[in-house]
């Protein structure tokens, strides 16, 4: 992920002292020894950054601007976090990319699309700031050379269109900005102003009696640990989409996925809880539409994503039946939230796309990415995928009520001969669905992002449950749980947008400096 400059030295390199003082920032835990590691301990630092990815990195190079002295602590070799696999999707009001098309806007319409989309649930406070101060990101990114697709910005992709185009992403997804942002970092880490501990966990916080924050407890890969203090400590750390276990107990429901940030632990959640913190959020919880998992034992690798939006080029053929062997949702409903919605509430959140042999033979294949020689190998093989002689086998082999599932297609097929309205409302009824043999291919709802995580206040400081700051501990990113700026919706480039742009304003503006 980290481009040549400046190596960001892995756990098991050794340097001389001469070494250590030149490097600066380019350190490991397991580097610092005697007297070194003595001195390290001693400083106070203006910031210490826990989690030098999408929101640590902008935290530390505008306090190092601010001429803070930073120490950014990464558990990971490298930086960037999510930015390695995120899509990177941003949006903002005001861009200098909605300039140069000529695009009117104003944070107000953004605020009221965001609020349209996921029902009031963001937090309005944080929506506020996150709308307000989002255009200076993105554009902030420009000016560092950053460069959105060149038919971008858009309404929409994958997730409920805003009302105008503001929506944009480079070239690369996430890699875009990361690379935008790395110079800027190199070149605060090469003028001495921030440091970087890599491969080195913070796993405490150092608390005063009274309960301020004080610094932090790290430890490397061999388990040394050394206590650091700041001035003020900001966690960055990332949500817990890659820790089963409290992803469950945060959200209720299951991590089906194995898809985040491998660090994304939700480290930075339990130190905020230690300090006094608490989590909300997890009511927020939203599932995309579908998945195709590789595996039945959860959290499993995806194998892909079947082609089920209306309007994209591919007629919607099949049917969507749930364990209970039902029709659960308008298949061609217009809203991707409405069907994503839906689909949460069905048994184990999955459904079974249902179809025949007329339709495998002349529709474009409904898994994306596969070809048809594929699609008919993988009803030979694959555990998601199941083929039967007759509606009632097919259920039975996929794990779908196998009369239900005969009377749902029954009632579907007798409404298109008699040319009568679809129950659910469906437009899109190219062709029955009655000519053996049958297939079924189960999917998933599914996600990638937490929506729990800290509560922080309008300061981004992390607060408790009476609202009260813990003095000296603020937090940004996933950390604080994706729901609060998201709300109950995939409301677009609601997590990397507030990720960057609050980590910014924390190091340009909100973190105290002497
Ligand atoms: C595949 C994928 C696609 C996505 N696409 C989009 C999108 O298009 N738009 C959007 O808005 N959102 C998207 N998201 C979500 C978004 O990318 C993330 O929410 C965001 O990048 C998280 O930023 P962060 O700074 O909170 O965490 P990260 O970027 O993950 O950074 C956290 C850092 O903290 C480090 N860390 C963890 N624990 C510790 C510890 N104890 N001590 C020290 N360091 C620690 C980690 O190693 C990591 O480097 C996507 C997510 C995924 C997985």
């Amino acid at each position: 992920m980290t481009g040549a400059k400046p190596p960001l030295v892995g756990a098991g390199a050794t340097i001389s002292k001469r070494d250590l003082l030149k490097a600066g920032g380019a350190l490991t835990l397991a580097m610092l020894t005697g007297t070194a590691r003595r001195a390290f301990a001693q400083q106070q630092w203006d910031v210490i950054v826990v989690g030098g990815g999408t929101a640590g990195m902008p935290t530390a190079i505008f306090a190092a601007e601010r001429g803070a002295r930073v120490l950014v602590v990464e558990k990971a070799p490298i930086l960037g976090g999510t930015l390695d696999r995120s899509t990177g999707q941003i949006a903002a009001a005001g861009s200098v990319f909605q300039k140069e098309k000529g695009i009117k806007d104003s944070p107000d319409a953004h605020y009221e699309d965001i609020m349209r989309i996921n029902g009031n649930t963001s937090d309005p406070a944080l929506c506020r700031m996150l709308v307000d101060n989002a255009a200076d990101t993105i554009n902030w990114l420009a000016a560092h050379g950053f460069r959105a697709l060149p038919e971008h910005p858009i309404k929409g992709g994958g997730h409920e269109p805003f009302t105008t185009e503001r929506y944009l992403w480079g070239d690369g997804g996430g890699k875009a900005i990361f690379a935008t942002m790395e110079p800027l970092f190199n070149k605060a880490v090469e003028a001495g102003q921030i440091t970087v501990l890599t491969s080195t966990a913070v796993v405490d916080l150092v608390k005063s009696p009274a309960g301020a924050v004080l610094g932090v407890v790290c430890e490397d890969y061999d388990g040394k640990r050394l206590d650091l203090r700041a001035r003020s400590t900001v966690l960055t750390s990332g949500g817990c989409a890659a820790n089963p276990t409290m992803y469950h107990e945060l959200h209720g429901t299951q991590l089906w996925t194995d898809m985040a940030y491998p660090f994304s632990q939700g480290d930075g959640i339990n130190l905020g809880l230690s300090a006094g913190g608490y989590v909300r959020g997890g009511e927020h919880y939203a599932g995309l539409f579908n998945i195709v998992l590789k595996d039945k034992l959860v959290p499993s690798q995806p194998e892909g994503t079947l082609r089920t939006s209306p309007g994209r080029g591919r007629p919607i053929m099949e049917v969507f039946v749930n364990s209970r062997g039902e029709r659960f949702v308008r298949e061609d409903h217009p809203s991707i939230d409405h069907r994503e919605k839906a689909v949460v509430k069905q048994p184990g959140q999955r459904f079974w796309a249902i179809f025949d042999e007329p339709i495998l033979q002349v529709s474009p294949t409904i898994m994306r990415a596969f070809s048809r020689e594929q699609m008919v190998e993988a009803f030979n093989n694959h555990p998601m995928f199941s083929k039967a002689k007759s509606l009632s086998e097919l259920g039975v082999r996929a794990g779908v009520h196998p009369a239900a599932l005969e009377q749902s297609l029954a009632s579907y097929n007798q409404a298109i001969k008699k040319g009568a309205p679809d129950p659910l409302g469906r437009q899109e009824r190219p062709m029955t669905i009655s000519k053996p043999p049958f297939y079924a291919i189960r999917a998933q709802s599914w996600t990638i992002v937490s929506f729990a995580g800290l509560a922080v206040d309008g300061q981004l400081r992390v607060i408790k449950e009476n609202g009260a700051a813990i003095p000296s501990l603020y937090a940004a990113g996933e950390v604080i749980g994706g729901g609060a700026t998201t709300g109950n919706a995939y409301t677009n480039g609601m997590f990397v947008t507030p990720a960057l742009t609050f980590g910014r304003l924390l190091g340009s503006k909100i973190l105290p400096l002497a």
